[in-house]
């Protein structure tokens, strides 16, 4: 904590909120997007944008692992704890986000399958050696940060030998989705946006060098922030600076844990056990090619939808749903109809009010005030 304190510092923030007032220009409008839901939570629990100059709008983004799974990805994985002999194996957030008719892999539990909540992969695989005679299956989901740890229970699981565990991989990639963004595909609201807060954790995996094709390409500037509110501070003034000097480059706020290489024994490690899906569709972004991974070809005895046959149909969202729209950075949550009536934390319609790193419950628990 003493570390985390002194980036939560609120003289430090009021001084840097009177930097920013003095370095945006008059009448100028500028809108940054803050791909990361690990940062929506920040902005909206230390009341970061309560801090800005009217000038400054953020744009909350995509990056919510739960919030991204589309609902026909929730009805596959319902599917299989409902229909085969498995043990489920799931992050908590999943169990509550609805798929078709309200169903949830809570409410398949009650139905009776067999689905566990865990808190790491290693859970998983523990739980496939403990008990040789269930077939236990990994709900894989996440950005690049979740991704090495299933990479090294898969490949452990081959060097044991173990034929009770596989993953359904739904491990999705940033970098397509920031482009997917910077494109505007699917209504998006990319011309508004000046810049992108880059995420910190995936980073530290990833590094600072896949956004500089895009950052160039799209000329929209990109600041790799920190998840402490002093970092989403300075990170908007770093891009406050880009915009005002004509610049869009990437930029590294969170030197104290992103490099510009990132982690390469991770990056190895994904690299051999995973490889790229052609297709993959997104909640909000539709389908982006060559942006998800499956098991590479050496470990697909461990893969999940091989091994029962598993097939994926797109379904549409709750007709009254605004996520799609609110992961493109179109619709603030609380502009969604349902918001805070039909649909809250204890209720929820859409993934973005289940997670953690939701847009939706992020309004919901600290209020936003843009
Ligand atoms: Fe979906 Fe609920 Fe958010 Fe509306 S408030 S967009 S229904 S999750």
């Amino acid at each position: 904590m003493k570390y985390l304190e002194a980036f939560r510092d609120g003289g430090i923030a009021r001084t840097l909120a009177e930097a920013l007032r003095r370095e945006v220009q008059p009448g100028r409008a500028y809108a940054f997007m803050e791909f990361c839901g690990g940062h929506t939570h920040a902005i909206s629990r230390y009341g970061v944008e309560d801090l800005l100059p009217p000038e400054l709008r953020l744009i909350h983004g995509p990056g919510c692992p739960v919030c991204v799974l589309p609902t026909g990805r929730i009805e596959q994985v319902l599917r299989l704890a409902l229909d085969r002999p498995v043990t489920l194996c799931v992050y908590g957030d999943t169990l509550r986000v609805p798929a078709a008719g309200g169903m949830s892999l809570l409410k398949a539990r009650a139905m009776g399958a067999d689905v566990r909540m865990i808190y790491s992969a290693m859970d998983a695989l523990a739980l496939a050696q403990r008990e040789p005679v269930r077939q236990v299956v990994f709900f894989a989901i996440g950005f690049e940060t979740t991704t090495p740890p299933t990479a090294l229970v898969v490949r452990e699981a081959a060097r044991l030998g173990l034929s009770n565990f596989s993953v359904l991989c739904c491990h999705v990639l940033t970098p397509p989705a920031i482009r997917a963004i910077a494109e505007g595909g699917e209504g998006g609201g990319a011309a508004l946006i000046d810049g992108f807060i880059g995420p910190a954790h995936v980073s530290t995996v990833i590094g600072t060098r896949p956004y500089a094709p895009f950052a160039a390409g799209f000329r929209k500037p990109v600041v790799i922030a920190g998840f402490e509110p002093l970092d989403v501070m300075q990170a908007i003034r770093m891009l406050v600076r880009q915009v005002n000097e004509g610049r869009a480059e990437v930029e590294n706020e969170f030197t104290r844990a992103v490099t510009a290489d990132g982690n390469l024994k991770a990056q190895a490690l994904m690299a051999e056990v995973f490889t790229l899906r052609e297709d993959f569709e997104w909640r909000g972004l539709g389908i982006l090619p060559r942006s998800a991974l499956r098991l590479a070809d050496a470990f697909s005895g461990f893969d999940a939808e091989r091994r029962f046959g598993l097939e994926y149909s797109p379904i549409p969202d709750h007709k009254g749903c605004e996520c799609a729209a609110v992961l493109r950075g179109v619709t603030r949550a609380r502009d969604c109809r349902l918001f805070g009536t039909v649909c809250t934390p204890e209720t929820p319609v859409g993934a973005c009010m289940v997670s953690s790193e939701g847009a939706c419950a992020a309004y919901y628990a600290y209020g936003r005030s843009r």
